[in-house]
């Protein structure tokens, strides 16, 4: 049986299968708008696309400077496709940049300098796929790092190392082996190594819209999760964060406190010195609260100038004493721009290791005792030590 495929026909696959999919793509990314890794990401498929529909149409006799100019253009592809990752992953730094831009400039002259001295074609397939190689390892270790974080960007890490390996395996097959795998040279190694490249093709650029799309998601959930004026959580989100902490905290057998409180005669503040002003308080109180916490607290935004704070493995002495240190803070607290000081009342509740308890019951509590301070002349804290 003949397993060997005709190189023109893998390579019209190639061109085809890239273009379906990028037209997928676009035409899906069309609605939320084209950003700058989509773009780097859609330059970077044209130009290897028109080299491969070169190649699969004039292959069979290619010139010299179809050779140079060829490889020019994939080693600009792949530039683009790896800095595309980088961009996607927010880690395209100028120091990255800077790498990209050198290395590129090397291996272009490098095969240039390579392919006019007169080396036959297999020495010159051993340099592109050496150089080749030197893109791929930093997008590869970054999607791998992430893995815990997102199985789909492990999977791409994975991806782009076996795009590794498969040029360590054409690197192989010349240098040691000396098959020959000039392009279109109908051998297994080379039907395999094309197979690959289609397979990673389809893979990566499928996979590149998903991570794409997953990011869009991710930054469309975080949107939706804060509070517009603050950047803390918003009552929704808070509660849900809540409610996760807690069911852990009692499976752990630990104890925890829920903070409500509340800007003392904030209208009044309003009224002074006018709605603006009353925002940056707003603002100033978040950034004083946040900056005291620890990073396991949960702190969001109720509404109007009413918070809460989660308070996980807080007793009801240590919850006390904390919420006691927020209060002193605000009250001592300089406020730029404006001659105004501002005070806060916080009610308190603590929940017993193993005790069940609603999120709207906490809240209940905790407003009993917020309602307590207000009434006690404000500026201070009360707890709620009924539970
Ligand atoms: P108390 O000490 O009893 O809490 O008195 P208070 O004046 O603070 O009363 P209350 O908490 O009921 O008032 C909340 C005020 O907060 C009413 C509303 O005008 C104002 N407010 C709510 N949301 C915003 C906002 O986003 N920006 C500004 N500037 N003001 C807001
Ligand atoms: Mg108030």
């Amino acid at each position: 049986m003949n397993s060997l495929l005709d190189m023109t026909t893998v390579l019209i696959s190639l061109v085809i299968g890239n273009l379906f999919t990028l037209l997928l793509v676009f035409l899906y990314r069309q609605k939320d708008g084209i950003d700058r890794s989509s773009r780097t990401f859609f330059a970077a498929k044209v130009l290897q696309s028109a080299v491969w529909a070169y190649y699969g149409i004039f292959g069979k006799a290619l010139d010299l400077f179809s050779i140079l100019f060829g490889n020019t253009v994939l080693f600009l592809g792949i530039a683009l496709e790896t800095s595309a990752i980088l961009m996607l992953l927010g880690r395209f730094t100028p120091l990255m940049k800077r790498f990209y831009i050198g290395l590129s400039a090397v291996s272009i002259v490098g095969f240039q300098l390579v392919a006019l001295s007169g080396l036959d074609e297999e020495a010159r397939t051993l340099v592109a796929s050496l150089l080749f190689i030197l893109f791929v390892p930093a997008p590869a270790y970054l999607l791998l790092s992430q893995r815990k974080q997102s199985l789909l960007k492990g999977m791409m890490g994975a991806l782009y190392a076996a795009a590794v390996v498969l040029l360590v395996g054409r690197v192989t097959a010349v240098g040691i082996f000396g098959i020959n795998m000039g392009l279109l040279s109908p051998n297994l190694f080379q039907t395999v190594s094309f197979l690959g490249l289609y397979l990673l093709m389809i893979l990566g650029n499928t996979g590149f819209a998903l991570m794409s799309k997953e990011k869009t998601d991710g930054e469309l959930l975080r949107w939706a999760s804060l509070d517009d004026l603050t950047g803390v959580m918003n009552r929704r989100a808070f509660g849900e964060a809540a409610e996760k902490t807690i069911s852990g905290l009692k499976k752990a057998g630990q104890p925890f406190s829920f903070i409500l409180f509340d800007i003392d005669e904030f209208k009044a503040i309003n009224d002074e010195f006018g709605h603006d002003a009353g925002d940056r308080v707003l603002q100033h109180l978040t950034a004083e609260i946040k900056g005291r916490l620890g990073s396991e607290d949960l702190f969001g935004r109720f509404g109007g100038d009413e918070f809460a704070i989660l308070l996980p493995g807080q007793n009801e002495e240590r919850s006390r004493g904390t919420a006691e240190r927020l209060r002193s803070a605000i009250e001592s607290a300089s406020f730029e721009g404006l001659p105004l000081r501002y005070t806060i009342s916080l009610g308190v509740v603590t929940i017993e290791p193993n005790k069940t308890v609603q999120l709207s019951q906490l809240y209940k509590w905790s407003d009993l005792a917020l309602y307590d301070a207000k009434k006690k002349g404000r500026n201070q804290v009360a707890n709620n030590v009924s539970v």
